[in-house]
């Protein structure tokens, strides 16, 4: 369910406007943080790519930034990851 509230910043609206409630790398929720973070907050926001899939800004650079993954495709679909 969604609420709207009006006098919440758009930043807050659009975290929460990502098609998943958990990153499809770390599996964890995106009201908590990815692994690499100790406690959640703007420091590690979703981040979602054309193709929809939506994970932790940190999940995804370290996933794009891997050596088993020169390619730079979504975890996901396989496609080429793009903003
Ligand atoms: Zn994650
Ligand atoms: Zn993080
Ligand atoms: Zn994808």
């Amino acid at each position: 369910m969604r609420v709207k509230v009006k006098s919440w910043n758009t930043v807050a609206i659009w975290r929460w406007e990502v098609n998943d409630d958990i990153c499809g790398i770390c599996r964890n929720p995106f009201d908590a943080c990815c692994p690499s973070c100790r406690v959640p907050g703007d420091d590690c926001p979703p981040m979602a790519g054309q193709c929809r899939h939506t994970f932790h800004l940190h999940c995804i650079v370290k996933w794009l930034s891997s050596d088993n993954n020169p390619e730079q495709l979504c975890p996901m679909d396989r496609q080429p990851w793009r903003k």
